[in-house]
């Protein structure tokens, strides 16, 4: 147990993305109610706290958790609204509607899609607003070393830190990640076209929300609304042979000429097309990356622990990745002010029984919105393995039945329901229950990645 007297705990977060600012403002929440002194440092490795441009739709299970840190109203400010329609799923040759999937939007806990930026600015403004941590840049961490009582940070630019947790939220390519377990971002098949255009400058709209999908074989065209429903975030997903990707990144450096938009959308309804001529002439062309679950999140006696997509980096079909990020921040958060506080629950003995709580509460369900997510783009592109034999008209309905419930679970879980539970006693059981469900066709491979320091 940490007294007010004594030194604070010293956390390190690398990465200053959504789940490491997140992750900051959730574990300075929780141990300022608790009444427990930390000094959290976040190292972000670019030289500003800035994100690019896009759009991320996050559901309402990652606002609910924004509200609980009292910054909900700010949300609301710059997300945009779904008029009450999550996504319409649409034929992508004359846009006759597959499935519609209802939102609430009307409640001040609403769905959130909002351009990223505004999103990182948020959070950004909000840690400094509460003196929550110490905002590091230029600070790319490339590897830590266990000095027993803490660990020690270095830096590309050869400096060093020390402190008493690591925790690792470096994103898809995280060097923390890469320490510990062999194994490497995977190729999904597929690349996604991104951009953002006025939703005032869109000739026609003859559709009742701006939350619509169109799918083909092979090919999705999704948009939602965001900034107050000023801008239409697009991604446009095409499935591609590994040789006809080598040169695209996961970056908005990789961009391509419109004209592979266009052909690669032929056939698709007038709107789409419409959509595609408002699009910059050099779009970002985005290669789709996930890895293979992860089956431990917590080095070096609980003192590195993993978070968002540096544990669990998954495909955006459930618009769910940013938001588990979200939830991994809370737990652990919880579970860190109740570990320092003293609690004499058996969790919360040591730093790593700490550390595996966080991991027994997040692991199952990051794990299943990570396969589900794969099982998902699948669907909307008609390749699950029942889908690959089967004509267009043929999968229509299929698209609609597996879609229409498939959201639920992302959005519904009580996560502070499911923390109590697991910590008072209940972990296994939830670890057994959650894993049991099914994630319908085209779920994760097999094969973990395999840790190479145990500890
Ligand atoms: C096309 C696309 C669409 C998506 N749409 C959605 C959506 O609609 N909804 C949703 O919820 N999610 C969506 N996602 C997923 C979401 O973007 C991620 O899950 C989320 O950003 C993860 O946050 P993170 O903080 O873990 O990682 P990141 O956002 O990748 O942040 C990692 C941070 O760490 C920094 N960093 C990296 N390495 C180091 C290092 N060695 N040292 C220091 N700093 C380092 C990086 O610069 C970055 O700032 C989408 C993803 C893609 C690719």
């Amino acid at each position: 147990m940490i007294s007010k007297t004594q030194e604070p705990f010293r956390i390190a977060v690398v990465g200053g993305g959504i789940g490491g600012l997140f992750c900051t403002l959730a574990i300075h929440h929780h141990c300022t109610e608790a009444g427990v002194p930390v000094h959290i440092d976040v190292y972000e490795q670019a030289s500003q706290y800035k994100e690019i441009g896009a759009g991320v739709g996050l559901g309402i299970n990652a606002a609910r958790l924004i509200h609980k840190l009292g910054i909900g109203e700010r949300l609301n400010s710059f997300a945009g609204y779904r008029t009450g329609v999550w996504i319409t799923f649409r034929r992508y040759d004359n846009s006759g509607e597959i499935v519609t999937i209802p939102v609430n939007d009307n409640e001040t806990i609403r769905q959130a899609p909002c351009a990223r930026s505004d999103l990182l600015d948020m959070l950004r403004s909000v840690v400094e607003e509460r003196k929550a941590a110490t905002l590091h840049t230029s600070k790319k961490c490339m590897k830590v070393d266990d000095l027993g009582q803490t660990v020690r940070l270095h830096f590309a630019d050869s400096s060093v830190a020390e402190a008493n947790l690591v925790i690792g939220c470096d994103g898809i390519h995280s060097a923390l990640r890469n320490q510990f377990v062999v194994d490497k971002p995977i190729f999904s098949g597929q690349i996604a076209y991104r951009g953002v255009i006025p939703i005032a400058s869109l000739p026609s709209w003859p559709f009742e929300s701006y939350s619509v999908l169109w799918s083909a074989k092979h090919r999705h065209f999704l948009v939602f609304p965001i900034a107050r429903n000023e801008q239409l975030n697009i991604v446009a997903f095409v499935t591609k042979p590994e040789n006809e990707v080598a040169d695209v990144k996961e970056s908005w450096t990789s961009v391509c000429d419109r004209k592979d938009v266009y052909a690669d959308f032929a056939g698709f309804d007038k709107p789409v097309q419409e959509i595609i001529d408002l699009m910059p002439e050099q779009p970002s062309k985005w290669r789709l990356n996930d890895r293979e679950p992860l089956n431990r999140w917590h080095y070096f006696d609980g003192k590195v622990m993993l978070l968002g997509d540096a544990s669990h980096a998954m495909l955006p079909h459930l618009g769910a990745g940013a938001g588990q990020s979200m939830e991994d921040g809370w737990v652990l958060g919880r579970a860190l002010s109740e570990h320092l506080s003293g609690s004499t629950k058996r969790h919360f003995a040591s730093l790593e029984t700490t550390a595996q709580l966080y991991q027994d509460v997040r692991l199952p369900r990051a794990q299943k919105t990570q396969a589900t997510s794969r099982a998902a783009g699948n669907t909307y592109e008609m390749q699950a393995p029942d889908m690959l034999d089967l004509g267009f008209e043929e999968c229509i309905p299929l698209i609609a039945k597996r879609t229409a419930e498939r959201m639920k679970w992302v959005w519904e879980e009580d996560l502070d329901a499911i923390y109590e539970r697991a910590r008072d006693g209940e972990a296994q059981k939830i670890s057994e229950a959650t894993t049991k469900q099914s994630v319908d066709a085209g779920a994760i491979p097999t094969g973990q990645g395999e840790a190479i320091a145990a500890k």
